[in-house]
């Protein structure tokens, strides 16, 4: 999976309520920082190694336990799991290195990345679940929007009171009432 990793955790949070920092960043670790060792340093043969497996998920679910508390360390664990388990379609090294695993062919990142967005079925599964996920999360999108839009357009909202004629009734407006 590729942005599906993310929107798996983002419904996580909303219906299991899993905090919502650790259950993201788990979501996208393993890739990172397996992708990273195979197709930009070379360390490794496959893209899915030592953080696709259940001893990594163990590992750092104790590093976030001593750090940030149980909490952050369930959602963690549960954004974790839920990662290599959507990563079934291909190889995951569960219990590496306990047991050897075959990995195919490594082809590059380039051809990896565009094998990846050309499989229809598996672009709709993720594309589902996106927008599942931004449905579930359209309350706290549309108040994230309120919030931010005045400082990315750089224009401040006033009151209505401010603006001449939008709230107060005018003087005229006043005296017709009165009559
Ligand atoms: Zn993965």
């Amino acid at each position: 999976m590729l942005f599906g990793h993310l929107a798996v955790s983002a419904l996580e949070h909303r219906y299991v309520r899993a905090a919502f920092v650790p259950v993201m960043a788990a979501a996208v670790f393993p890739d990172i920082l397996d992708k990273t060792a195979h197709y930009a340093l070379g360390l490794t043969d496959s893209g899915r190694m030592w953080a696709h497996t259940l001893l990594a998920a163990l590992i750092t679910s104790g590093v976030v336990l001593v750090l940030w508390g149980k909490r952050a360390a369930t959602s963690w664990a549960l954004g974790y799991l839920s990662h290599l388990v959507c990563d079934i379609n291909n190889v995951v090294p569960w219990l590496y290195p306990l047991v050897t695993y075959e990995f195919p062919m490594s082809e590059g990142f380039r051809a990896t990345l565009w094998a990846s967005l050309t499989d229809t079925p598996r672009m709709l599964l993720e594309t589902s679940l996106s927008v599942w996920a931004l449905v579930a999360h359209r309350a706290d999108l549309r108040s994230l929007t309120l919030k931010f839009a005045p400082a990315i357009s750089g224009r401040r909202l006033r009151p209505c009171r401010d603006r001449p004629g939008t709230h107060t009734p005018s003087r005229r407006q006043q005296t017709h009432t009165l009559d």
